[in-house]
C-alpha cells in the first residue's frame, strides 16, 4: 500500500474567534484538498481521536484535564488560542490523525498525511500556546518511540520555531528536532544556539532565517544543514510538521517561499525518506494562514508524496542566499562538534 491521506471535516468543528488566522476557513481548505485527492481515487482514511494515553506522552496529565475540562465551552487558553465547544473533542482527533500517520508509515514503510488542525507545534507539555492545543507532531514521535523506534527524526518547515516540540524532546537523544523558521520572530525560541541537552545534546537542530529568505535560501539551507543532518542521524521515521506560512503570500510572516519552493522541499524529504527511513514518512499540518496558498500547496504535497517526479528536484543553483548562507554559519558554529559532516 501506498501513500495515505488521513482527514476529516470534523476539523472543522474546533471554532476560534471572527478574524481569527487560525479559522475554521482552513479546516474547509483541507476538506476541499481531501475530496479532490479522494475523487482522483486515491486512498483516504478518517481519523480516530487520540487515547488520553498517546496524549499523555507529550503533555502532563494536569494540562489534559484543564483542556479536557473546556469541552463544551468557549475559552481562552492563552492569548491567542482559544476552545470552542467542540475544540477537545478536535484537537484529540488532530493527535489521533497524526498517530495514523506514524501507524500507516512504520506498517506500510510508506508516506501518510493527516491534514488536521488545530495545528501544534507551539503547544508545550503543560500548556497551549499560538493556536495550538496538543502538540500532534510530538505526540506521534512519542507514538513511534513507544513502538520501538530508536530514531526518529522531526523536520519542521512552518515559518514559526516550533517551542513546544522543541522543549518537549529537549533532552532525548532518540528524537531529532530539526526546524528552519524566520528568525527573530514569535514565539522567541530557535535561536542556533538552542542545540538540546544532556543526552539530547545536539539533536535540536535550529535554522535561524532572517525575514525575507527566498527558494534559495531554503535550498542552500536544505543542502547544507538538512539533508546531511539527516542522513547522518539515519531515522527510522521522518514526521514532518508541515506548516505554510514561509508562503511569500502568507499575512502573518514575511518569508518569500513560493509554491514550487514547497513542492522541492516536499520532494526532497521524500527522498531523504526513501535513503534513510525506508520510505516511512509522516506528515502533519501546522501553520499557512493565505487560504489560496494553503490549497495550492496542500494539493501539491499530496502529488508530490504520492508522485514525486512531478515536482522539479531542488538543488541550491548558487543564486545569492545571503539569509541561507548566515544561517548555515550559525548552524555549523553551534553544531559541528556534534555532526562531523557538517
Ligand atoms: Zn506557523
Amino acid at each position: 500500500m501506498a501513500f495515505l491521506l488521513i482527514g476529516s471535516d470534523q476539523f472543522q468543528h474546533h471554532v476560534t474567534p471572527p478574524g481569527h488566522p487560525e479559522s475554521v476557513e482552513r479546516g474547509e481548505v483541507m476538506s476541499r484538498v481531501a475530496a479532490a485527492w479522494r475523487e482522483q481515487g486515491h486512498a483516504t482514511a478518517a481519523p480516530r481521536p487520540a487515547t488520553r494515553e498517546e496524549i499523555e506522552r507529550a503533555h502532563d496529565n494536569g494540562y489534559v484535564d484543564a483542556v479536557a475540562e473546556t469541552s463544551g465551552r468557549a475559552v481562552a487558553l492563552d492569548a491567542d488560542t482559544f476552545t470552542s465547544p467542540r475544540s477537545y473533542d478536535t484537537a484529540r482527533l488532530a493527535a489521533g490523525a497524526a498517530c495514523q500517520a506514524v501507524e500507516h508509515a512504520l506498517e506500510q514503510d510508506a508516506a501518510a498525511c493527516a491534514l488536521v488542525r488545530p495545528p501544534g507545534h507551539h503547544a508545550e507539555r503543560n500548556r497551549a500556546m499560538g493556536f495550538c492545543v496538543f502538540n500532534n507532531a510530538a505526540i506521534a514521535a512519542a507514538h513511534a518511540l513507544a513502538r520501538g523506534l530508536s530514531r526518529v527524526a522531526i523536520v519542521d518547515i512552518d515559518v514559526h520555531h516550533g517551542n513546544g516540540t522543541q522543549w518537549i524532546f529537549y533532552d532525548e537523544a532518540r528524537v531529532l528536532y530539526l526546524s528552519a523558521h524566520q528568525f527573530p520572530f514569535y514565539p522567541g525560541t530557535g535561536a542556533a544556539a538552542e542545540i538540546g541537552r544532556d543526552a539530547g545534546a545536539g539533536t535540536t537542530v535550529n535554522v535561524p532565517l532572517e525575514s525575507g529568505a527566498t527558494d534559495a535560501d531554503y535550498a542552500r539551507v536544505w543542502e547544507a544543514i538538512v539533508d546531511p543532518v539527516l542522513e547522518a542521524f539515519a531515522p527510522e521515521l521522518l514526521i514532518v510538521s508541515a506548516g505554510f506560512d514561509a508562503h511569500a503570500r502568507d499575512p502573518l510572516a514575511y518569508m518569500r517561499v513560493s509554491t514550487a519552493g514547497f513542492g522541492a522541499m516536499v520532494r526532497a524529504l521524500w527522498h531523504r525518506a526513501q535513503a534513510s527511513s525506508s520510505g516511512r514518512i509522516a506528515i502533519v499540518t501546522e501553520g499557512g494562514y493565505d487560504l489560496d496558498a494553503l490549497e495550492v500547496s496542500l494539493s501539491d504535497m499530496l502529488r508530490v508524496v504520492d508522485d514525486p517526479a512531478t515536482a522539479a528536484p531542488w538543488s541550491y543553483d548558487g543564486t545569492p542566499a545571503p539569509r541561507g548562507d548566515a544561517a548555515v554559519s550559525a548552524v555549523r558554529a553551534a553544531l559541528r562538534s556534534y555532526w562531523p559532516t557538517l
